[in-house]
């Protein structure tokens, strides 16, 4: 099955050896990865993921050109959200158990806190970072010269409506105190927060401070109870090796729907739009790309003492999936079992990536970086350097606001916006694009919590990755 072929594939219900990561066997039955072990060879799933993309998308294309969009909407379109429901479906209760597990298996609590401030500050240091490499990118390639008056103008029209939906959003983020994100976290009903997909954050800390409770009790009163979550936690994981098998289902129904739902009838309109707008397209595109492969491959070679290129493969399903659903959340059970397969050791994955999928998104501050000051070169304004840092100010927290879900993004764009006095319904000039920018920049941001978590677990005392994994 999917992440059978793992060297570190850990049995929960072991103890854990944090510095080899290799599970002590305890003679409690087969692992899960030899319960699961393929009977026949299988192809690797980053390669049927990325069948499954090409197929939706000649699909996708061929369904649309014959004018059959709305077949494919009807009837293949279903079983993609299917796919992206069960992801969502475990995600939580992956969460929840595998947090709780994770700290239950800490040997000495105080780790915890300083586990946490160099996560936030990777965190912090990646976001600004994205932001500048967006506003580099986008003061050189100057995209917003390349659009027509004529252009700008029908665009405006025909998607006048675009930048409404955050508005609310926005005006209730600016109202909000200044520790409101910090009282938002400690949520008043658990069972409230575990019903939302985007009360993660709030989940986090019950699971932290479930598993410091449990931590705080002698062993001989919680023995049941670490055993349950370790049991629990194996369970879901199957659960999600389970949903994988489908994968490249899920994905050529969400791709070929999404290329029926962008072109309907008419490739040629859609061609003509994204014609209009493929200078901007490619400017965030290229920061995207530099931000990858320099700034992450650099921190994992200098920090991480990690082979980058080992990196990037072993993160191709969980890159793929975050591509074809644009969703960190939706993509979180696939980046746990990634980063597990990095070799990054439980306590420490199963806390760095669900806090990134909320709060960390560097695709997300590069592309707002990018989207308002092509909106203001298009309109003719002149952004200065009070106007450049107060973006990277805005853009980090509207990153940091942003849910992982799609589209999430572009709608706390608007307070980058407002922030530098432009007019939100400039979001009307970037819409058309939006989807396909949003699959890039998801990529980006479930690979740079990926690469946290890896440099997080080297700070915390890792030995180098590179030759646990290749024993
Ligand atoms: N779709 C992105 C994510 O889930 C958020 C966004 O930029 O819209 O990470």
């Amino acid at each position: 099955m999917f992440f059978n072929q793992n060297p570190l594939q850990q049995d929960p219900t072991m103890t854990k050896d944090p510095v080899t990561q290799y599970p002590a066997q305890d003679g409690d039955g087969p692992s899960r990865s030899e319960q699961t072990q393929p009977k026949a060879k299988q192809w690797p799933m980053h390669l049927r993921i990325l069948i499954g993309i090409g197929l939706g998308l000649a699909f996708g294309l061929c369904f649309s050109a014959v004018g059959w969009s709305s077949w494919v909407l009807d009837w293949v379109k279903p079983v993609g959200t299917v796919f992206v429901n069960l992801l969502k479906l475990v995600a939580i209760p992956l969460v929840l158990v595998s947090l709780v597990d994770g700290v239950t298996g800490l040997k000495d609590l105080r780790k915890l806190s300083s586990m946490g401030g160099r996560t936030l500050l990777i965190f912090l240091m990646t976001t600004v970072c994205a932001v500048s490499i967006g506003l580099v990118t986008v003061n050189l390639l100057r995209p917003g010269d390349y659009l027509s008056e004529t252009k700008r103008d029908e665009l405006r029209e025909r998607f006048a409506s675009a930048g409404s939906g955050g508005l609310d959003k926005a005006e209730a983020f600016k109202e909000e105190g200044p520790l409101a994100a910090v009282i938002n976290i400690v949520p008043e009903n658990i069972f409230h927060a575990l019903s939302h997909n985007g009360s993660m954050l709030q989940v986090v800390f019950f699971a932290l401070f479930m598993g410091i409770a449990i931590m705080a009790l002698p062993a001989s009163q919680t023995n049941m109870v670490r055993d349950l979550f370790g049991q629990l936690n194996r369970v879901i994981l199957q659960m999600v090796d389970m949903i994988m098998v489908i994968a490249p289902a899920g994905v050529f129904a969400l791709i070929s729907s999404l290329i029926a739902d962008f072109a309907g009838d008419d490739p040629g309109e859609a061609v003509e739009l994204l014609g209009a707008l493929s200078v901007y397209a490619l400017t965030v595109v290229v920061g995207l790309i530099v931000m990858m492969v320099m700034v992450y491959a650099t921190l994992l070679r200098l920090f991480g003492n990690y082979n980058p290129l080992k990196f990037f493969g072993i993160m191709s399903p969980a890159q793929l999936l975050a591509f074809s659903t644009s969703s960190s959340n939706a993509t979180l059970p696939v980046n746990l079992e990634c980063a597990e397969k990095l070799g990054v050791r439980e306590e420490v994955r199963t806390f760095v990536l669900p806090l990134g999928a909320t709060v960390n998104m560097d695709g997300t501050s590069l592309y707002q970086a990018v989207a308002t000051v092509f909106i203001a070169q298009a309109f003719g304004h002149n952004l200065g350097w009070a106007d450049q840092l107060t973006i990277v100010l805005t853009a980090t927290l509207a990153s940091i606001g942003s849910a992982g879900v799609p589209g999430a993004g572009m709608v706390m764009l608007v307070i980058v916006l407002q922030s530098v006095g432009l007019e939100t319904a400039g979001i009307a000039l970037i819409v058309a694009v939006d989807r396909i920018l949003d699959m890039m920049r998801t990529v980006v941001n479930v690979t740079g919590d990926a690469m946290t978590a890896v440099l997080v677990d080297r700070w915390m005392g890792a030995k180098s990755m590179d030759k646990i994994i290749e024993v």
